[in-house]
C-alpha cells in the first residue's frame, strides 16, 4: 500500500471545504483500484470564518482527515511547508481549496508518477476570467524571470504538484524564510511532467491576492531567485561613471576650443537630479537584498501552531 498525503491550504474558505472533500474522494475507486490509501491535511492559515470547525466536521467522520491550525495568517507559503513537514505519504500533493486545482486530474498525475517521473507539475494555459491588466503583468514577469533567473520558473505554473518523496525531503531542505515556491519547485529539479488544463474559476468565496499583494509576491520571487538586480545597479554605476567621463572631455575641449561663457546651469540640474534619482533607485535595491537578509538572519519559525488534529489526537 502506498500513501498519498494531500496538502490543502485554507484561508477563509468555509464555503469550500464540504465541497473540496467531496470532490477529492471521488478518486476513491481510483485509488482502492491501484492500491493507495489517502490523508487530507487542510492547512488552516489562520482563517477569521468556520473554516476551522468546518474542518473538524469532516475529521469526525473521517480519520483520514487531518488539521494543521496557524496563529495567524502566515501567507500560502508557509500551509504548504508546514504540511510537508506534516505528510508522511509515498506521495505527496498540493491543491487549492477553492477547487481551481480539479482533483480529478490525479489519475491522470499518478499515472505519469509509475511512468517513473519524480514530480507533475500542472499549468494553465487560459486566464480566462482573469482581469486582463493582472494577465499582462503576470506575463511580463514570467518573461522578466526567464531572462534574469537560471531556475526555471513556468509561465501559468499553478502550484497544483504531485510528487515523490524524494523531492519532498529536498523542498524541505531548504528552510529559507523568503519562501517562493515556484521557484524552489524548479530549482530542486527532478523529472518533472508538465500537464496542462483550462483555467477554472474559483467556484465560491474571493480570491485572496490582490493586484498589490501580487505584486509584492512577484518582487519576492525576483529577489529569492535573481540577483540580477544588484548587477543592475554596477552596471548603471559603471555607465554612468562613462557618461560622466565623456562630458569631462567634452567640456574640457569645447573650453579650449572656444572659451568658456558661464552657462549650463539648467542641463547641470538636469543631470544632477537625474544621478541622483539613479543612486536612490540602485540603493533601494541594494536595500531590499539588504532586508530579506535581515529577514533571513533571524532565523523566525516559518509558521507557528495554534491546534493540531490528527488521528482523532
Ligand atoms: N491561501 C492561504 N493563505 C493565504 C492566501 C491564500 O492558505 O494567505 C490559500 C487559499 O485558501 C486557497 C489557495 O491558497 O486554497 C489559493 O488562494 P486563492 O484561490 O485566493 O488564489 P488564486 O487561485 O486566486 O491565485
Ligand atoms: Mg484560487
Amino acid at each position: 500500500m502506498k500513501l498519498l498525503s494531500a496538502i490543502v491550504p485554507c484561508y477563509n474558505e468555509e464555503e469550500n471545504i464540504a465541497d473540496f472533500y467531496q470532490e477529492f474522494v471521488k478518486n476513491e475507486p481510483f485509488f482502492k483500484e491501484k492500491e493507495i490509501e489517502f490523508e487530507i491535511w487542510y492547512i488552516d492559515d489562520g482563517s477569521k470564518d468556520g473554516t476551522v470547525s468546518k474542518i473538524k466536521n469532516l475529521i469526525e467522520k473521517d480519520s483520514r482527515v487531518h488539521l494543521l491550525s496557524f496563529s495567524r495568517n502566515f501567507g500560502k507559503e508557509a500551509a504548504i511547508y508546514a504540511g510537508l513537514e506534516k505528510s508522511k505519504g509515498d506521495y505527496v500533493v498540493f491543491l487549492d481549496a477553492d477547487l481551481q486545482d480539479p482533483p480529478a486530474l490525479l489519475p491522470e498525475m499518478l499515472g505519469f508518477l509509475e511512468q517513473g517521473y519524480d514530480s507533475v507539475a500542472t499549468r494553465r494555459v487560459t486566464r480566462k476570467g482573469e482581469p486582463p491588466i493582472r494577465s499582462f503583468f503576470a506575463r511580463m514577469f514570467y518573461r522578466l524571470m526567464k531572462k534574469i533567473s537560471r531556475t526555471e520558473i513556468m509561465d501559468g505554473a499553478r502550484d497544483y504538484r504531485l510528487m515523490k518523496r524524494p523531492v519532498v525531503e529536498a523542498i524541505l531542505s531548504m528552510p529559507e524564510y523568503n519562501r517562493f515556491s515556484k521557484g524552489i519547485f524548479g530549482w530542486v529539479g527532478f523529472e518533472t511532467k508538465w500537464i496542462e488544463f483550462e483555467n477554472i474559476e474559483r467556484k465560491k468565496g474571493e480570491t485572496k491576492w490582490s493586484f498589490w499583494k501580487l505584486f509584492i509576491y512577484s518582487l519576492d520571487g525576483i529577489t529569492a531567485f535573481s540577483t540580477a538586480p544588484l548587477a543592475f545597479a554596477a552596471f548603471m554605476g559603471v555607465l554612468f561613471c562613462l557618461a560622466a567621463f565623456a562630458l569631462i572631455l567634452f567640456t574640457i575641449v569645447r573650453k579650449a576650443l572656444f572659451g568658456d561663457p558661464t552657462s549650463g546651469w539648467p542641463s547641470l540640474v538636469c543631470i544632477i537630479s537625474l544621478i541622483s534619482g539613479v543612486q536612490l533607485f540602485c540603493l533601494g535595491i541594494v536595500g531590499q537584498y539588504l532586508a530579506k537578509t535581515y529577514m533571513e538572519v533571524k532565523r523566525r519559525p516559518i509558521y507557528l501552531i495554534k491546534e493540531e488534529i490528527s488521528c482523532g489526537k
